[in-house]
């Protein structure tokens, strides 16, 4: 059966019941003025939001305080609620008529599930709307003052999970290395893995890399080495998520975190 006759048999089994729509939202890395407008708006006027752990609270905070959270909190070795259960919440809710406010760490497309959650929504005859939001590759780039992209130093940019399915067989060779910048998302456990599986494809040991933790927090970390040493700087810092891994020439340029207080001392 088609989505379409789905939701239009949906509507005809109860045809005074409402529907309401699930808007799967991003809220960026943390800091609240990296919501979209829309997405701000989203969550003032939520009634019913549905949020996983990585949300920052100060952006649950916007929330009206008659609006029913459901926190699905995940944690990579302690899933509170399965995907499927959240999946099925979201469609509980808006056949009972409620608009939901999903709302996901960064954007909802980029390893946030959110491609199974529309998939659900909408084959159960529910409407979907995605709010982009600003994803952590982005967030942590801006905050560590590290481009993704230099004219002088890389064209191209690759998003990896660090830690997904097959890992260990997954090719990644020609994802890193002169000209390009990788960037690695959940892959604080597998640091010291990645950073092998690179070397035995070539990669050189002396290639720079940076990690940023709680990017665009004010408890942010930005540690930076080299390939070699990347397993060595995770742990020796005790680097915990959400943290990020660059890998590239871009993150061994100048650090200009650091020229920026400089330049702020002597104005
Ligand atoms: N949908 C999210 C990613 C979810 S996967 C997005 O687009 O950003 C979760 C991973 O994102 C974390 O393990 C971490 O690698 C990264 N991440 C999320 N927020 C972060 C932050 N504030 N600082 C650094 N990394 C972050």
């Amino acid at each position: 059966m088609t989505c379409a006759r789905r939701a239009h048999l949906a509507f005809m089994s109860n045809p005074s019941s409402r529907v309401g729509t699930v808007y799967l939202v991003g809220a960026g890395p943390g800091d609240p003025d990296l919501l979209t407008l829309r997405a701000a708006r989203l969550v003032m006027n939520a009634r019913v939001l549905v949020h996983d752990g990585l949300v920052d609270p100060a952006i649950l905070a916007m929330a009206h305080r008659d609006c029913r959270m459901i926190s699905v909190a995940k944690q990579r070795s302690r899933h509170t609620l399965q995907q499927n259960e959240i999946n099925a919440l979201l469609v509980r809710e808006a056949l009972a008529g409620n608009d939901v406010v999903r709302l996901k760490g960064g954007d909802p497309f980029v390893f946030g599930r959110g491609g199974e959650e529309a998939e659900d929504c909408l084959a159960a005859g529910v409407p979907v709307q995605v709010v982009p939001g600003v994803s952590a590759a982005m967030g942590a780039a801006a905050s560590a003052m590290i481009p993704l992209t230099h004219r002088d130093a890389a064209s191209i940019v690759t998003f990896v999970a660090g830690q997904c399915k097959g890992l260990t067989e997954q090719n990644w060779a020609g994802l890193a290395g002169v000209g390009r910048t990788l960037v690695i998302y959940m892959g604080v456990a597998t640091a010291e893995a990645i950073a092998e599986k690179l070397m035995a494809d070539g990669l050189a040991p002396t290639m720079p890399v940076a990690v940023i933790e709680n990017a665009s927090r004010p408890q942010m970390r930005v540690l930076r080495g080299s390939l070699a040493g990347l397993g060595t700087v995770v742990s020796a810092n005790r680097v915990k998520s959400p943290a990020l891994i660059v890998i590239g020439d871009v993150a061994g340029r100048g650090d200009m975190m650091e020229l920026q207080q400089v330049v702020e001392a002597v104005k």
